[in-house]
């Protein structure tokens, strides 16, 4: 048997006919963009995360660059981001017309190394953008120390991170603006592209909603020139079937890593780690290993699927070349670059499938150890 990396067809079908009925619901409504199931996902979800504002947009990435512009943040402007991240982070921050600049990862969370940033500021830096990267938080009360010594911004970049918690506090609105993304295969997903804005300050939820939108907050008149990043009903409907759902689905994945961890103790492998400050929610289940081609190649003929998050720190990227950065430069973010493998991850994961997993990942750790 096949074991996917993940099932969106499984919990689809768990959750079937409540979305069905609610996309019926929109197709009814006539009304597609924006309206009452936007506004009712966003009231949900600003709760869920403890914000006073949630603006919904058309992606996790239009969530970044909205979210550095309603900061005021721009050319000639520096954003601290990780190397370690999905490219849409730094991607965002340049969109903005800002410079992304990279800092190490931590060995042990992942996510930013909070002892490098520093060295990183400039007369020009901004905004400092931690990733919670894999469902696992930055170490935010460092980076909140460093923002309110250098008066910059605490952007969050929570893509991964639906339900997170740092120190018992859901993640998203605990820097000044943090951003979220509904790709289908994030803890919460929707059936196509959406995104969102979280904040407790007015005016950059202002400053967000109109740049969404044309610029505008009344048809017809626009303030500025702005986008259309705007979210769709039919996704903000499926958002809002499947929000009572995540701290279920959350919990499924937790005890799914807790099982992994029990299964892997022996192996030759470096398992994820739950940081002392962090509610992981593992987005991902990401091992390291040294001979990580061989280890998916045998997990491939086993009829296990696996990804790879990420192969190629952001600095190295051909994009941005320009920038100067060179291999060498983030000796940690390179490192697990070569070596990180995700395993399934998914809440429907039956403990079958991890049994097999991990007995398949032992075997070839062993097996690669030995020769
Ligand atoms: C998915 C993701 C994004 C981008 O979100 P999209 O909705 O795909 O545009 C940004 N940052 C991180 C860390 C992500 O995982």
């Amino acid at each position: 048997m096949m074991i996917p990396f993940v099932d969106l067809k499984a919990q689809y079908q768990a959750i079937k006919s409540e979305v069905d009925a609610a996309i019926a619901r929109v197709l009814d409504s006539a009304c597609f963009v924006l309206g009452p199931e936007v506004e009712a996902f966003e009231a949900a979800f600003a709760e869920y995360v403890g914000a006073t504002f949630c603006i919904g947009v058309s992606s996790g990435t239009a969530a970044i660059q909205l979210a550095v512009m309603a900061c005021q943040i721009g050319a000639g402007d520096e954003v601290i981001v990780p190397a370690n991240s999905f490219f849409a982070t730094a991607e965002g921050v340049s969109t903005a017309g800002a410079t992304p600049v990279f800092v190490d990862a931590d060995r042990a969370s992942y996510t930013i190394d909070v002892s490098k940033i520093e060295r990183a500021i400039t007369p020009r830096t901004r905004a400092i953008m931690p990733v919670h990267l894999y469902g696992q938080v930055a170490d935010l009360d460092p980076i909140f120390q460093l923002a309110a010594r250098y008066n910059l911004d605490l952007i969050e970049d929570a893509a991964q991170a639906h339900g997170s918690e740092y120190r018992g506090c859901r993640v998203g609105a605990l820097g000044r603006v943090g951003c979220f993304s509904f790709y289908p295969g994030k803890n919460l997903g929707a059936y196509g592209e959406g995104g969102a804005v979280v904040t407790n300050d007015a005016e950059v939820a202002r400053r967000v909603r109109l740049l969404r939108d044309h610029g505008s907050e009344r048809k017809y008149q626009h303030e500025v020139i702005g986008y259309n990043f705007r979210l769709e009903a039919m996704q903000a409907a499926v958002l809002n079937v499947k929000l009572q759902f995540l701290d279920q689905w959350n919990e499924l994945r937790r005890a799914h890593a807790a099982r992994y961890a029990e299964l892997l103790a022996g192996a030759d492998l470096q398992t994820p780690s739950e940081m002392p400050y962090a509610r992981h929610v593992y987005h991902l289940y990401v091992v390291q290993y040294e001979d990580r081609a061989a280890l998916q190649q045998h997990l491939s003929d086993a009829g296990i699927q696996t990804g790879i998050h990420y192969p190629v720190p952001i600095h190295l990227q051909p994009a941005y070349a320009s920038l100067g950065y060179k291999a060498g430069d983030f000796p940690e973010a390179e490192q697990q670059s070569g070596r990180v493998l995700s395993l399934p991850m998914f809440p429907e994961l039956t403990d079958e499938q991890i049994v097999r997993v991990a007995e398949v990942c032992a075997s070839a750790a062993e097996r690669v150890m030995v020769a």
